[in-house]
């Protein structure tokens, strides 16, 4: 334990389950004193969100779609009024259709192009323009991304073009916000098995090339990514904007 968030309010979106690289990155920030309001997709994930959260004292749990406008709104209303300043927001969400994450990205449909998009990158922007308002003490907004965005991944396909838009998104907002004092930036988390990473077909030989190139040998743990992304929430952090910061045991720098 530790007091580096002591007084600080953060909201944190995208747990689905104990596995969600949201909940590691939750544990991380309660962890240091944070109060935390958790948002969840929708009743088929709630009771477990709500589970979770419960081990939490004092934290808030808010059903939000991002996909929907009114679900945001709302949101932003809600911790208007239950905590009044907002100082970090957690973005850790992302969705492909399944027949989107297999075979060849020239197969991509026009409508699983743009749900792609809305869920994993546009969500950033629309959930930043309105909770950045909240943030009248400046604040910090982080999000997950992926190698995937830079290079071409078998099977990653439109999610790494959703995530060259959310990083390249990071920059703009961190431009927009800085003024204020907000800060926004990414994590890129090597491969972890959670519920979104079942989506991408043959995850098990990514794993295995990580264990088997990454400068650590090892594939990421979740915690390893709550932690990077506590201390982007944090003061410690107070000097960087409109960055990508790899979790990943050194893999992205790793040629043929
Ligand atoms: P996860 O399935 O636990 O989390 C994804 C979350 O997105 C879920 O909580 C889901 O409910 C939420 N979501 C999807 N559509 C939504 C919507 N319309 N409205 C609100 N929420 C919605 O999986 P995860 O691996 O923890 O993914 C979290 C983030 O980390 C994603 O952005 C993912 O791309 C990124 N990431 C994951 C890995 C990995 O290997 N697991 C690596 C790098 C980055």
């Amino acid at each position: 334990m530790g007091d580096l968030l002591n007084g600080k309010n953060v909201v944190v979106m995208g747990v689905a389950n104990d596995r969600s690289i949201a909940w590691a990155i939750a544990q991380s920030l309660a962890a240091q004193g944070a109060r935390l309001a958790f948002t969840y997709e929708n009743e088929r994930v709630e009771g477990r969100v709500r589970k979770l959260a419960e081990t939490i004292p004092g934290s808030l749990l808010v059903p939000c779609n991002v996909t929907v406008d009114e679900d945001i709104d709302k949101l932003a209303e809600l911790l208007s009024a239950e905590f009044g300043v907002l100082h970090g927001l957690v973005h850790s969400i992302a969705f492909a259709k399944a027949e989107d994450l297999s075979g060849e990205f020239v197969d991509t449909s026009r409508e699983g192009f743009a749900l792609a998009h809305d869920i994993s990158a546009y969500s950033l922007i629309a959930v930043s323009g309105r909770l950045s308002k909240l943030m009248t003490e400046g604040g910090s907004i982080m999000t997950m991304t992926y190698l995937g965005s830079e290079r071409v991944m078998r099977n990653y396909n439109v999610m790494g073009v959703a995530k060259a838009a959310l990083e390249a998104s990071v920059r703009y907002l961190a431009n927009d916000l800085g003024p204020r004092n907000i800060r926004v930036n990414a994590v890129s988390a090597g491969p972890i098995r959670t519920l979104a990473a079942k989506g991408i077909s043959d995850f098990n030989s990514i794993l295995k090339q990580v264990e088997e190139k990454a400068p650590l040998r090892r594939t990421t743990e979740t915690a390893e990514v709550g932690d990077t992304a506590m201390f982007l929430i944090s003061h410690l952090s107070r000097g960087i904007t409109g960055e990508v910061i790899y979790v990943d045991g050194g893999y992205n720098f790793i040629g043929a």
